[in-house]
């Protein structure tokens, strides 16, 4: 296992360590496993997670399920970088895992890896589901929380606890994301974005959600929280029902690309056909659609330059479900 490394985040003092805590209830189902900072630039959901532990041993909080929180890629928080050699978020593919398997000498976010990879295992052997996996990020722009779900009903039907815009479908452009690995055996798994990457907003934004997760389920009784309507308030002053979108387009960075964002955009800003919106190697990128803005990148790492997203109607989303049930998940993808 790493070491515990003593870092300073948010004007504190903070001792980052694989598990941040775990608390077994009296009943020996859900499970919520939560992850801080698969992306080592985004510290929010470590701070936010290390506070939620303590509020639950100070205050004495009586669980029914099991939580765990756990970091992400320890040796890149220490530096406050995204990542040392390849993205965490980018190797949960058959292949890598395999390596993990059949490898002694494995490169440094390959360890992480293995360190992740063995405690989930070894939780999803011990432990009785159903399983919820929270997985806590920031962004480089400034946003309003939102959640990520790869298209599954029970994703779906989970994400609706929040009152907070969820964009499906974003795995489909994404090489292996740990959610998408998770998700892969039917466990229900939420990525959350809290808010912009320095903003000590987003710290309780990630605070808030770890709590109504909890709640949602059914870990916690609301009774049991300290201060549930308030985070429920804090979390929906930013749209009072949920909304669902999906992607639309993506930039993506080829290598050697000089990729520049135009600054001053926001998250779900909307944009017109023909904006211009960012400069590759020194041309325009204009808007190839109109819709509204999504993720757009304004740090040096990352594949992503910026998605355009757009709201689902309600009409598609219900018969999306219905497809679903009935396993038309071609038809589906011909739908939307
Ligand atoms: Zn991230």
């Amino acid at each position: 296992m790493s070491r515990p490394i003593e870092i300073e985040s948010f004007q504190e003092k903070i001792f980052i360590q694989r598990i941040i805590g775990s608390v077994q209830g009296i009943k020996e189902s859900p499970t919520v496993i939560a992850i801080g900072g698969i992306h080592g630039n985004e510290r929010a959901g470590v701070n936010a997670l290390i506070k939620v532990f303590k509020t639950i041993e100070e205050q004495d909080i009586q669980f029914s399920g099991n939580f765990y929180g756990i970091s992400g890629n320890i040796a890149a928080l220490a530096e406050n970088i995204r990542f040392q050699n390849v993205d965490l978020n980018r190797i949960w593919t058959k292949e890598e895992i395999l390596k993990l398997h059949l490898e002694d000498d494995l490169e440094i976010e390959s360890q992480e890896q293995n360190e992740i990879y063995t405690f989930l295992k070894e939780i999803l052997h011990i432990e009785n589901g159903p399983f919820y996996f929270l997985d806590l990020h920031t962004t480089s722009s400034d946003t309003q929380p939102f959640i990520t779900i790869s298209d599954s009903l029970n994703n779906r039907k989970f994400s609706s606890n929040f009152s907070i815009p969820t964009v499906l479908g974003i795995e489909e452009y994404l090489e292996g994301p740990l959610l998408t690995y998770l998700n892969e055996y039917g466990h229900i798994a939420l990525g959350f974005e809290a808010g912009q990457h320095e903003k000590e907003v987003s710290v309780d934004n990630c605070i808030a959600f770890l709590w109504l997760a909890l709640v949602a389920s059914n870990c916690l009784q609301k009774e049991a929280v300290p201060k549930y309507s308030f985070y429920q308030h804090n979390l929906s002053l930013f749209k009072e029902q949920q909304v669902f979108y999906k992607i639309d387009y993506r930039h993506s960075i080829k290598p050697f690309e000089n990729f520049k964002m135009v600054s001053g955009f926001r998250n779900f800003q909307k944009i017109s056909k023909r904006e211009l919106l960012a400069f590759s190697n020194q041309k325009e990128v204009v808007a190839p659609i109109d819709g509204e803005l999504f993720m757009p990148l304004y740090q040096p790492k990352g594949d992503d330059g910026f998605f355009i997203i757009s709201k689902i109607s309600r009409f598609w989303l219900s018969l999306s479900r219905f497809c679903r049930k009935i396993q038309f998940h071609h038809v589906l993808k011909l739908l939307l």
